[in-house]
């Protein structure tokens, strides 16, 4: 079987935008408003020769209820599921209390993490990028997943951690 890949993180930072990049195709749903994806949807994806499966998945958030909370069990099956996460971070908010939430259940996952900076869309975004080291999962790695910035090399990382 291919190895599985999970793209997670909070609610509109870029997930299936990143996804969409990475698979060619505009497949994942993109939306200015937050919470778009619910459950886990699955591609087929290729880097560099290796081919995996790439799970896109809604905005986790904390201490949710209803169809919200559904979403973040659906995020939250997607991780233990996964052979390794890409966490998809907004680098022009920062880390918020949602990110450390996150971060948390990934270290109780115990999965090999890509820390993913995105909409660091020029040179001047990389600083914003640089201050998610304090997030404790290793080098940021700055992105555009909008224009296709930094992907190739985030990518790299992640055939790493496969
Ligand atoms: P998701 O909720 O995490 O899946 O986020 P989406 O992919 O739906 O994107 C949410 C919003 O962020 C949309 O308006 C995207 O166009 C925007 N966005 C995504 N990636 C980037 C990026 O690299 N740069 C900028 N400037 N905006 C982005
Ligand atoms: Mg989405």
């Amino acid at each position: 079987p291919l190895p599985v890949l999970a793209v997670v993180g909070r609610p509109n930072v870029g997930k299936s935008t990143l996804v969409n990049r990475i698979i060619g195709r505009r497949e994942a749903v993109v939306e200015d408003k937050p919470g778009v994806t619910r459950d886990r949807v699955t591609y087929d994806a290729e880097w560099a020769g290796r081919r995996f499966k790439l799970v896109d998945t809604g905005g986790w958030e904390q201490d949710v209820l209803g169809i919200d909370a559904s979403v973040a069990a659906q995020a939250e099956f997607a991780i233990e599921a996964a052979d390794a996460v890409v966490f998809v971070v907004d680098a022009k908010v920062g880390a918020t209390d949602t990110d450390e939430a996150v971060v948390r259940l990934l270290r109780k996952a115990g999965k090999p993490v890509v820390l993913c900076a995105n909409k660091v869309d020029g040179l001047s975004g990389e600083a914003d990028a640089s201050y998610l080291w304090a997030l404790g999962l290793g080098e940021p790695h700055p992105v555009s997943a909008l224009h296709g910035r930094g992907t190739g090399d985030m990518l790299d990382a992640v055939l790493e951690a496969l």
